[in-house]
């Protein structure tokens, strides 16, 4: 009985020791699991080399003063203070960078405290923006990877990054960034400049490189995608061949981009200058055709695609003469061929020439919208400068004056101009244009008599007429 009693005693205590044991196990096995996600993916814990003053380009007389003043008052009261990204790049590259910002290891909150003019914004990550006047500074905290941070790990199934808001060190932030010639981080502490990724030598050979793995990286965030092809065309450099072979397979991945966000980069290519070895790069690696999936690329088309060159050239243009683009005029210019394709269409069907024209802007609107998410008042001018081309073809009684008083009247009219330069038939309808709008009112009634005389109206067929059965 005794002997009994005994083993019962040692089963339970070997049970409560087996589970205690288990739970030991489980614990160790999370453990290990942390610590295996704590290792950055892409971190390969290079060190940086350092590029003293004397052996780089970058003056501080080529760095914008306000720039210079938040650099130097981060640096007084102690904290890191480097800048960063595209100034550091276009700098090294003898050009005149865009914006100049700020990377530092001093918090947001802390950064309100030390500068007056300092607005906080975002909330999922907080930058700071230091605004003097019309200029603003945006200075960031160092960040860091996802796998890096103790907490979720914020991607999707697809690797796509949803959340990237963890604070880190300067050795997290490097490994964030896209391409090594963005990564470069110029020390005011010394004039150094800070390299961990080998950018310096990407920026001398003119090569675009991602860090770490193309493929991760595309997936991570596929906007790198057009931003490689941005800066492949502004600042005319090679690209790597790891990075190129993966860009070239990954177009698809733009269909994970918020619409939002898609029309923000699209109105960056407008912007840079080089529109015309950015879209053909666009077109090369197939990223246009997932923009604007609605244009035209039928090679017996050739009016469509010369449209499209001209319209190009004159932004590249008008940005050198440094005037301003219109985003609604561009991309009327992209999506003129299919809509006037898908008007014909209509036409043919029986409907009359406005509503016509009017179905096909619509349906070509509708479908734009859902890649690009093109803001309503850019909509409303892009309708008007289509449904204008309607209204330049009346050229009877009071119709053309108060066509050439629509506030659209100019982008409407250089669409025409674009029209005919490509080679549709509106040729003698242009030039008609052109001297009506240089003509005294004398001459411009002249102008509506001649065209009075030259074409006679044609009689009215009826919509929808059904043919008679005999
Ligand atoms: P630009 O001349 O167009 O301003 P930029 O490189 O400065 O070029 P920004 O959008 O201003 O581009 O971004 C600043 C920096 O932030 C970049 O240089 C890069 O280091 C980092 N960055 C921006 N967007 C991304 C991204 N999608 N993925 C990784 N890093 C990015
Ligand atoms: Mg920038």
């Amino acid at each position: 009985m005794r002997q009994c009693g005994i083993i019962r005693e040692l089963f339970y205590l070997v049970r409560a020791l087996s589970t205690r044991i288990k739970k030991i196990i489980k614990l160790l096995k999370g453990l290990l699991q942390r610590f295996n996600k704590e290792q950055p993916s892409v971190h390969p814990k290079a060190k940086p080399t350092i590029i003293p003053r004397s052996d780089h380009t970058i003056s501080r007389t080529t760095i914008h003063r306000n720039a210079l003043k938040v650099l130097y008052r981060l640096h007084q009261e102690g904290y890191q203070a480097y800048l960063v990204g595209g100034c550091v790049r276009d700098l090294l590259l003898g050009r005149q960078p865009k914006d100049f910002d700020i990377a530092t290891n001093a918090l947001p909150e802390e950064m309100r405290k030390l500068f007056r003019n300092c607005r906080l914004i975002g909330r999922r990550f907080r930058l700071a923006h230091i605004l003097f006047g019309k200029d603003i500074i945006e200075v960031a905290t160092f960040r860091t990877h996802h796998e890096n941070a103790q907490e979720h790990h914020g991607k999707t199934h697809d690797g796509l990054i949803i959340r990237d808001n963890v604070y880190g060190t300067i050795e997290d932030d490097v490994w964030r960034r896209d391409f090594s010639i963005n990564a470069l981080y110029y020390n005011i502490a010394d004039f150094s400049i800070v390299d961990y990724t080998g950018g310096m030598a990407d920026i001398k050979a003119k090569r675009l490189r991602m860090i770490g793995q193309p493929e991760q990286r595309f997936q991570e965030d596929p906007v790198r995608l057009l931003r490689a092809v941005r800066f492949m065309g502004k600042l005319n450099i090679e690209i790597s061949p790891e990075t190129e072979a993966c860009l070239a397979k990954s177009s698809h991945l733009l269909t994970h981009v918020s619409p939002a966000r898609l029309f923000q980069e699209v109105l960056k290519f407008f912007q840079e200058g080089a529109t015309v070895p950015t879209f053909k790069l666009l077109q090369q690696y197939n990223l246009f055709q997932q923009l604007f999936p609605q244009t035209l690329f039928n090679p017996e088309d050739t009016h469509a695609q010369q449209l499209i060159d001209q319209v190009l050239i004159n932004t590249d243009q008008r940005i050198a003469e440094g005037k301003s683009i219109s985003p609604a005029f561009l991309i009327t210019a992209f999506l003129w061929p299919s809509m006037n394709q898908q008007a014909r269409l209509n036409r043919s069907e029986g409907m009359p020439a406005y509503v016509s024209l009017e179905k096909a802007i619509q349906t070509m609107l509708t479908l734009q919208t859902q890649r690009l998410a093109i803001p309503r008042n850019v909509l409303v001018s892009m309708r008007d400068i289509c449904l204008l081309q309607y209204h330049l073809m009346s050229r009877q009684g009071y119709r053309p004056y108060r066509t050439l008083d629509h506030p659209r009247f100019r982008a409407a009219y250089d669409l025409l101009l674009l029209r005919s330069t490509a080679g549709e038939p509106v040729e003698e309808l242009a030039l008609w244009w052109t001297e009506f709008q240089k003509a005294d009112r004398a001459g411009q009634e002249q102008l509506i008599k001649r065209v009075a005389t030259q074409h006679r109206p044609k009689k009215k067929r009826p919509y929808n007429r059904k043919k008679k059965v005999t």
